[in-house]
């Protein structure tokens, strides 16, 4: 990253949003949503969507095919399995979302096994070798950073563990880690990858991003059992750039803009910048003495989830530096009361953390247990 790429766009030290996802979102980018109308069927329009996917593909490290739909994250988990329609599915749950993407297979009908790793515990990939040994499966779903968590998988370590000892095809979201932390889909093997627009890509929420491998897209060709997220319906207009059906065109806009950005900053140059981010978060952490669930190594980069250190509670931590102008998660789930997170991911400034790290430590002075 050069020194001199300012991330905010022009609001250096001034971003007051924390979440992790949705997430702040620079001027310039909520600008280009207020673009006038255009038709999806015209020339403008695929003047625009042929923009997208070359500089898309760069961001999730591939040479394959990528695509967007006008989707929360969850429309694509959906379009993972019913495109692949892989009969058995093996579903590493580790955490909420993890938890919740096995409850999607089952809801859709596919017989579904869990192998569940504790609550801030990486999943281990020998767990999985030893799973894909015992039952044929026909795909594994992997998330990469477990947002309610704030624990990374070792996404290439199970990938490879997946394709040594099975055809099953992996299955990942990356969600809260691609275009904050390394994800290379063709690297590491991954046969889908999906995320969406509000979380380290920095876009207002509404848009899905994904990458489908040849395999997965020539198995989904012949077995598909998707409707509206059908890949070889997307894979058809892509061809005239176009979507199948009406897109969310300012998100379009919006990615437009955003993808020269982040390619300005370098792909390379944003993960250092997360990378900093999170460093940064851990040395205040050890400093005050507030606790991760995950061990060193297996955390994420884009989401910090920490234990408040003893006498301070989580819930008032948040709404006391709520009071101070500054917007942090909650815990999650079962560690609600007990957690708080730091969205530290997509354009957000060192400036602007040392700012919040500064307004939580005035917080928990008052946010007594
Ligand atoms: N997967 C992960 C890891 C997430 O963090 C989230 C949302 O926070 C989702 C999936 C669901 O995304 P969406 O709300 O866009 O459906």
């Amino acid at each position: 990253m050069s020194a001199a790429f300012d991330p905010t766009g022009g609001k250096p030290g001034q971003v007051r949003f924390f979440l992790p996802g949705p997430v702040w979102v620079r001027d310039a980018v909520r600008q280009a949503m207020a673009h006038e109308a255009i038709g999806h069927r015209g020339k403008a329009f695929s003047d625009l969507y042929a923009r997208i996917p070359p500089r898309l593909a760069r961001v999730f490290r591939t040479k394959g095919f990528v695509f967007t739909t006008t989707s929360a994250g969850t429309g694509l988990w959906e379009a993972a399995l019913l495109n692949l329609a892989p009969g058995r599915v093996l579903s590493l749950v580790s955490g909420a979302f993890s938890e919740r993407w096995a409850q999607c297979a089952r809801d859709l009908g596919f017989e579904t096994d869990v192998l569940e790793t504790p609550w801030g515990r990486p999943v281990d990939p020998d767990d999985v070798r030893r799973a894909l040994g015992k039952t044929p499966y026909g795909a594994v779903t992997v998330v990469h950073s477990e947002t309610s968590t704030g624990t990374l998988n070792d996404l290439a370590a199970i990938a490879r563990a997946v394709r040594e000892s099975s055809e099953a095809f992996v299955l990942a979201d990356v969600v809260t880690s691609v275009a904050g932390s390394p994800v290379e889909c063709d690297a590491w093997g991954l046969d889908f990858a999906l995320s969406g627009s509000q979380k380290a890509l920095a876009l207002p929420p509404g848009l899905g991003v994904a990458f489908a491998s040849d395999r997965f897209r020539a198995r989904a060709r012949e077995k598909s059992r998707a409707h509206y997220l059908r890949l070889s319906e997307a894979e058809a207009f892509a061809a005239r750039n176009q979507t199948p059906y009406t897109p969310s065109t300012p998100h379009l806009f919006a990615l437009d803009v955003q993808l020269d950005h982040i390619l300005t900053e370098t792909v390379e140059g944003r993960w250092a910048r997360h990378d900093a981010l999170r460093s940064r978060v851990a040395r205040w952490a050890a400093e005050r003495g507030h606790t991760y669930a995950p061990p060193e190594g297996a955390r994420s980069w884009t989401v910090s989830c920490l234990a408040p250190r003893p006498g301070v509670s989580a819930e008032a931590l948040v709404a006391k530096v709520k009071e101070r102008g500054f917007t942090i998660g909650g815990g999650y789930g079962k560690w609600k009361a007990s957690s708080f997170r730091i969205g530290h991911m997509g354009d957000v400034d060192l400036a602007s953390l040392e700012a919040l790290l500064a307004a939580l430590d005035e917080s928990a002075a008052e946010a007594a247990a």
